[in-house]
């Protein structure tokens, strides 16, 4: 039997995720009714994911459920703010059950692990888009912003780089090692938002970004807001087996510097934060590795194995070039 447009949201999109009491009303109305923490701040991002562009039409739905909603809250945690809601527009080409069900089952088992609910969205039809709009909260004056590093900042990155661009490479033909290549492809298509480093974090790193579009452009987005430059070791950055399998049988550090889609965590933190910092962040499972400093100047560079210093150009994903 076919699915009405409400049937639909009432099946799939309704008592998605954690409950929670403040939200005064959820799904079913015209709008949401949500109470902000008095004292608290909110914080609002959106990110929007497009069948051909940011995945395929034959990647798993319930995978697809997951990155939707993790890469909006990779922004959360890359703010430093608590997530708590989340409004989903799906534009879908047909009524697939299955689909549906996959999808919502992805997009909810990672709403519940960070308390978040789905208090509401819109459901249309036409080529195959997914646009999650997050809520979080803050304190008053805590947010992490791009524009706080100063020279002398030491910058940090979380996990691992270049996972995530190795398994679209391997997509396009590129051979990864057999046993490598599930949790490359997991890296891709699961990623893990930082939220619980992002929460250590809070209060002791000057300025934090999310390696979205490569870590070259990400951190090059902190420099461009800092005023200042960055320079980064490439024998510092956190690398798994298959990333440096690759850069040492191709010599393509780019994996590692502009590769996007990681969605770990880049931050700063003045150096007499150091142990601060690391004690902050032991006992995580995630990891932060020390990659370089913030220094005068503009822009990027690496230096690489060879003792030169490299401009990094990664530019990031731009849609209209
Ligand atoms: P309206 O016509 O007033 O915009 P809709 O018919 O679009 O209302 O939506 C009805 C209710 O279902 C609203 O509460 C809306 O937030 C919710 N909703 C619609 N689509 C989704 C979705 N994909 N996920 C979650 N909630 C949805
Ligand atoms: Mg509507």
């Amino acid at each position: 039997m076919a699915l009405s447009e409400f049937d639909l949201i009432r099946v799939f999109f309704a008592d998605l995720g954690a409950a929670r009491p403040d939200v005064l009303l959820g799904v079913g109305d015209d709008c949401a009714l949500l109470r902000v923490p008095a004292g608290r701040d909110l914080a609002v991002s959106i990110d929007t994911l497009v069948c051909g562009t940011h995945f395929l039409a034959c990647d798993d739905p319930e995978s697809l459920g997951h990155k939707a909603l993790a890469v909006n809250l990779s922004d959360l945690a890359a703010m430093g703010a608590e997530p708590a809601w989340a409004t989903l527009a799906l534009t879908l080409p047909e009524v697939d059950a299955g689909w549906l069900a996959a999808f919502s089952r992805g997009f909810s088992n990672l709403a519940r692990r960070y308390g978040i609910s789905l208090v509401g969205g819109d459901t249309t039809r036409g080529p195959l888009s997914i646009t999650i709009q997050v809520h979080g909260f803050v304190e008053p004056g805590m947010a992490l912003r791009r524009g706080g590093a100063r020279p002398g900042d030491l910058i940090y990155v979380s996990g691992e780089l270049g996972d995530a661009a190795l398994a679209l490479l391997s997509q396009g033909g590129v051979p990864v090692a057999l046993e490598a290549l599930p949790g490359v492809l997991d890296r891709l298509h699961r990623p893990e938002p930082r939220l619980d480093l992002s929460a250590r974090v809070r209060g002791i790193a000057t300025a934090c970004i999310d390696v979205s579009d490569g870590l070259g452009a990400d951190l090059g987005h902190i420099c461009e807001s800092s005023g200042c430059s960055a320079l980064i070791r490439s024998g510092s950055l956190p690398l798994s087996q298959a990333v440096r399998d690759y850069i040492s049988a191709t010599g393509d550090w780019g994996v590692a510097l502009s590769g996007g889609d990681d969605y770990e965590l880049c931050l700063t933190v003045p150096p007499e934060c150091r142990e601060v910092l690391e004690s902050a962040v032991a006992g995580l499972s995630v990891g932060l590795r020390w990659i370089g400093t913030v220094e005068e100047g503009a822009g990027v560079r690496c230096l690489m194995p060879d003792g030169r210093v490299s401009q990094v150009t990664g530019r990031g994903y731009d849609h209209f070039c």
